[in-house]
């Protein structure tokens, strides 16, 4: 008998290698029965050291466990080793990931001390060049990734799938009785170049757990299509990511719709959302989102989450708004102190509340919740924690006693004891 009349939750994960993502006693493990990783990549020019090491540090204090850096150059690669460097002084051990393309078996063969400050590398068969010349290039970037023991992203990408793949099938295509749309073609070459590269890898003498594929798109039904069916066909970790995904919500909103789908049916062992930064715009929002995509699943927890309502004509101002954004912005700031002294506040919840029509109930089922003053109602702000009324605040700092309760909840409450 079904006792659970409401099953919730994402399906089992899809059963994959673990791979080992190390620097020194730093280890990432994707896939197997790891969390879903969140990834990130910096937008710096790779051979300005030290702005891609601050920019790194920012990602990996905003909670990216992996970080991947462009190596497109001579002057990029040279500088792979200084940046390690520099990440060390800081205290900083996040894995680096390089991003090669095209000149990539040069620049690994080339600057040794790159391939080995590396964690992993990320190559794209589709710009490697055509024919025997792409082989050779690949078997040389295997080898280094062998002889340096890391791990290998092999990431296609629809908008450099490797030409000669495509038009094989293509023409295959149209040998069949019912040919398939071009976008079929296009989808199964994907999952086609991602799996024949990573058995071609195995040949050379990479391990199934030294790869991850990724096989990246920028429409929403490609992606599930493509991961529902490479998932299906091969046991590799997966890393995750509409590529390209655009800017702002446009961009937030379709990675999560895409990506969400995949998660909850246990399909992912790592993700990264491609945003578009805004002008002058803060790189860690894609850290944000991932974090934010993981924990509204319930798949993994990072800061505390702010409950808060719309807000509606029963608001008389903004202060509950700014109240919510402020405490929301106080916990996320907490957070890189508040992991280490207080384990388990990540998974806190937080209430903020417009009014008593639905205040009070939000704020009860929250740990700590309050709620506020609607128009026409007596100007005061009762708080809930665990489920009980247990003070009621008043006058113009309503948003700092709030902020000092929390702190002495989350204290009281994830302390570690003596
Ligand atoms: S809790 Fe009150 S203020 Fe918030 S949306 Fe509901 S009715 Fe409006």
């Amino acid at each position: 008998m079904n006792t659970d009349a409401f099953p919730v939750g994402p399906n089992p994960r899809h059963k994959t290698h673990q791979v080992t993502v190390q620097w020194g006693n730093n280890q990432v493990q994707i896939g197997g029965d790891a969390p879903v990783v969140v990834q990130s990549m910096t937008n710096t020019d790779t051979a300005d050291a030290i702005a891609t090491a601050i920019q790194v540090k920012q990602l990996a204090q905003a909670g990216s466990e992996i970080v991947r850096i462009t190596v497109n150059s001579p002057d990029a690669a040279k500088e792979v080793p200084a940046i390690r460097e520099q990440l060390d002084r800081m205290g900083c051990s996040v894995p680096l990931v390089g991003d090669f393309h095209f000149n990539g078996h040069k620049l690994l063969t080339q600057f040794p001390e790159c391939a080995q400050a590396l964690s992993k590398y990320r190559i794209n068969p589709g710009n490697m060049g055509g024919g025997k010349k792409r082989d050779d290039n690949f078997v040389q970037m295997i080898e280094v990734a062998c002889k340096y023991n890391k791990p290998v992203r092999i990431g296609v990408n629809w908008g450099s799938l490797d030409h000669d793949l495509m038009a094989k099938m293509m023409d295959q295509n149209n040998q069949r009785s019912a040919p398939w749309s071009a976008q079929a073609v296009m989808r199964e070459a994907l999952v086609v170049s991602a799996l024949s590269n990573a058995e071609r890898a195995q040949e050379i003498g990479l391990a199934a757990n030294k790869i991850v594929l990724s096989c990246k798109v920028s429409h929403v039904q490609d992606l599930i299509s493509v991961y529902r069916n490479i998932s299906s066909r091969g046991n590799y970790a997966l890393h995750l990511g509409l590529t390209e995904a655009g800017m702002g919500s446009k961009g937030i909103v379709a990675s999560t719709a895409g990506l969400s789908v995949l998660l909850q049916e246990g399909i992912g062992d790592t993700i990264r959302i491609s945003l578009t930064p805004e002008p002058g715009g803060d790189r860690a929002k894609e850290v944000i989102v991932a974090q934010e995509i993981l924990q509204s699943l319930g798949l993994r927890a990072f800061t505390p989450l702010v409950v808060s309502c719309p807000g509606c004509g029963r608001t008389s101002s903004t202060f509950f708004q700014e109240l919510a954004d402020k405490i929301q912005l106080y916990l996320r700031q907490s957070m890189p102190e508040w992991r280490i002294r207080y384990p388990g506040v990540e998974n806190m919840n937080v209430a903020v509340m417009g009014c008593v029509v639905n205040g009070p109930g939000e704020s009860r089922h929250a740990d700590i919740g309050i709620s506020l003053p609607g128009t026409g109602e007596v100007p005061t702000a009762p708080v809930f924690i665990d489920g009980e009324r247990r003070m009621t605040l008043k006058g113009d700092d309503i948003s700092e006693q709030f902020q000092e309760i929390v702190e002495e909840y989350v204290i009281n409450r994830y302390g570690k004891k003596a």
